[in-house]
């Protein structure tokens, strides 16, 4: 039988494997009980499903051998199996999806910490296996394959003959070296220590021969006898079902690591059960870091779904409201049909209840970490916050009032992350809006002349730096009856009554050079303007009610996005020196008007971020001037 190539990617990313030297490597045999474990899943759903494949469930279990003289360590399971074709998808490629962006990560950081992440954990068992063997049976074959492989130059699928169904895993572990020692995968200890350490909770029992010794039946004072006895190494209640009291922390971040494949600990752990028309328990989890392909297609969310116990669907989509979609976990619910599937649990009026009661619950844990567990809270905002604000921004909405409590900003004050509540509680009294200012950071903001006044004035203001925070408050349009104004958008009502007066003076003599600025750029900006929000920058660019400036850059990126402009004015500070000067070219050299204004309003396009239009044009007026100047 010709050996099979890894493809090419699987091959380097398995040489990164065998020979990094990992401290952790012990995992492998977590990541080996779990496939296991979740091979023995599909069986028992099948056998309850499906008449043709009943089976019983004492017969579901995994086994743990050691063969001390070959060096090998032996798993078998009776689950699922894997056929020809399977056993060449599932070992021949690794990690479908994310092996590239895995082997990226490795080679930039050579961290194997992020192994479960990206679901290679078969491949783990190369940091201790110099050839491996898996011989396997699917339930839906009278046919066993053995696929062997030593990782490096391909592997081998042959049939062989295998009485049981399910899968057998022979590690031959590697050979001893100077720096290297895998002796303590050969000892008793210390497997029964990894399987108490990482697989306590997996729902079928794993068992091992172990050697026992008793005392001497015959005569007491001889020395007691060693006998062979099959143990059950790990406790098998899953963990969802046990007293919340009797958890430690420990064995909840154990479990959440090695069934959702993260290496962090998780930030937070919702578990509860409740009673009702459908009663279920739930063990929900918020990661502490967000996932490499969070903000990807790639990312799968939704929950496992298990019925009295018995496992029915990963990532269950519809459990879950798309703007909680970071949350990981399960949901064990005796009422269930174990035949639904994911079509029926679109519809299932049952189900929606469900999800309506969960989506609850996550939201009031989250409520509960930000009143009560701050820093928590604002580390769980850095990851996951802009799924929260898309969810307030999608749907038209929908969902505003159940999540914005629950986003923040960063604001003017302190520099922190504040809730809009804490905004609206702290407003001045005279304050009728809730200010903010977009910008693509915050100390890019900190410098836009548009806030200077407001500052001044120590009026707080929000920082918007992702491009979906100004759609998500249009969405919303107030917050506790308070407008939202973008400080670069139409009147900011700053002046008082003489101050107006006095604006509006200055307006009506300067009309007709405010007249000819405006006809100079009549192509670009809407009007020209004496300004009230600046204080000692010369000009800034606003937009009018409507799209702003910061929402025609965003769409402008969209397709199709490009016809939908706001409507741009630019306005002049009455107190700044440049306003002098052009009153004295208007009056003195009116022809030169039409290149000032250009100058002036391209200067404040780029204080906003846009591309110049005509940047050579730009350069050679400057050089004009620079060149006038000193002559
Ligand atoms: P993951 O478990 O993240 O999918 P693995 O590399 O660990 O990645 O396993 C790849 C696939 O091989 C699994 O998804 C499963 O379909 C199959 N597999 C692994 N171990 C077993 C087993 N003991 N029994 C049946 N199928 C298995």
């Amino acid at each position: 039988m010709a050996k099979k190539q890894f493809k090419a990617e699987s091959k380097r990313l398995l040489d990164l494997m065998i020979h990094s030297i990992y401290t952790n490597r012990e995992i492998f045999l977590r990541e080996l009980i779990s496939n296991a474990s979740d091979a023995l899943d599909k069986r028992y759903y099948c056998s309850l499903t499906d008449e043709n494949h009943r089976v019983n469930k004492e017969d579901l279990k995994i086994q743990l051998e050691i063969d001390k003289e070959n060096r090998r360590l032996i798993l078998s399971d009776t689950g699922i199996g894997m056929n020809e074709a399977e056993l060449e998808t599932n070992l021949g490629t690794i990690a479908k999806s994310g092996s590239l962006e895995f082997k990226k990560k490795l080679e930039e950081n050579n961290d194997l910490d992020i192994i479960g992440q990206f679901g290679v954990g078969f491949y783990s068992a190369f940091m201790v296996a110099k050839k491996i063997i898996v011989e396997s049976r699917s339930i839906n074959s009278e046919q066993g394959y053995a696929w062997t492989s030593n990782g490096e130059d391909g592997y081998q699928i042959t049939p062989i003959l295998k009485e049981d169904f399910g899968t057998k895993i022979i590690l031959d572990l590697k050979d001893n070296t100077e720096e290297e020692n895998y002796d303590e995968f050969l000892e008793e200890y210390k497997i029964k220590q990894l399987v108490k350490k990482y697989s306590d909770y997996v729902r079928y029992p794993i068992q091992m021969e172990c050697e026992v010794s008793k005392p001497n039946e015959e005569d007491e004072k001889e020395e007691p006898i060693t006998v062979k006895e099959t143990q059950t190494l790990n406790s098998m209640i899953p963990l969802w079902k046990r007293n919340k009291s009797e958890i430690t922390e420990d064995e909840y971040n154990e479990f959440y690591k090695n069934k959702f494949m993260d290496w962090n600990d998780p930030l937070k752990v919702i578990h509860y059960s409740v009673e009702g028309t459908t009663s279920y328990r739930a063990l929900l989890y918020i990661p502490s870091k967000t996932p490499y392909n969070f903000y990807s297609a790639e990312y799968e969310s939704g929950l496992q779904l298990y019925s009295k116990g018995v496992f029915i669907m990963d990532k269950a989509k519809d459990l879950i409201p798309e703007y909680f979609r970071f949350v990981k976990g399960l949901i064990d619910s005796d009422d269930l049909n174990l035949n639904i599937s994911r079509e029926i649990l679109q519809q299932d009026r049952q189900v929606k209840a469900l999800a309506r009661n969960i989506e609850k619950k996550i939201k009031n844990a989250l409520e509960d970490l930000l009143k009560n567990e701050r820093e928590k809270y604002e580390e769980f905002y850095k990851s996951f916050g802009l799924s929260l604000k898309y969810g307030i921004y999608s749907d038209y909405g929908m969902h505003k009032d159940q999540l914005q409590d629950l986003i923040m900003f960063v604001s003017s004050k302190e520099d922190k992350l504040v809730t809009l509540k804490e905004y609206v509680e702290r407003m001045k009294e005279d304050q009728q809006v809730i200010y903010y200012a977009c910008g693509e950071n915050i100390e890019q903001i900190k410098k836009l002349p548009q806030i200077e006044r407001l500052m001044d004035k120590d009026y707080e203001i929000l920082f918007f730096t992702d491009d979906v925070d100004e759609f998500a408050v249009q969405v919303m349009q107030q917050y506790n009856d308070k407008q939202f104004k973008s400080v670069n958008q139409g009147d900011l009502d700053l002046d008082s009554e003489d101050e107006k007066k006095q604006k509006e003076e200055t307006a009506k003599q300067n009309a007709s050079m405010l007249e000819a600025m405006k006809n100079a750029l009549s192509s670009k900006v809407k009007d020209v303007k004496i300004s009230s929000r600046l204080k000692s920058h010369p000009v800034c660019l606003t937009s009018e009610e409507g799209v702003s400036l910061e929402m025609e850059k965003v769409l402008s990126q969209m397709p199709n996005g490009n016809e939908i402009k706001a409507s741009r004015v630019l306005e002049i500070n009455p107190n700044h020196e440049i306003f002098t000067t052009m009153q004295n070219v208007y009056e003195s050299n009116p022809e030169l008007i039409n290149e000032y204004a250009d100058l002036l309003y391209t200067q404040a396009l780029l204080i906003e971020g846009f591309k110049v239009e005509d940047p050579i044009q730009y350069a050679n007026e400057i050089c004009n001037l620079m060149i006038k100047a000193n002559k």
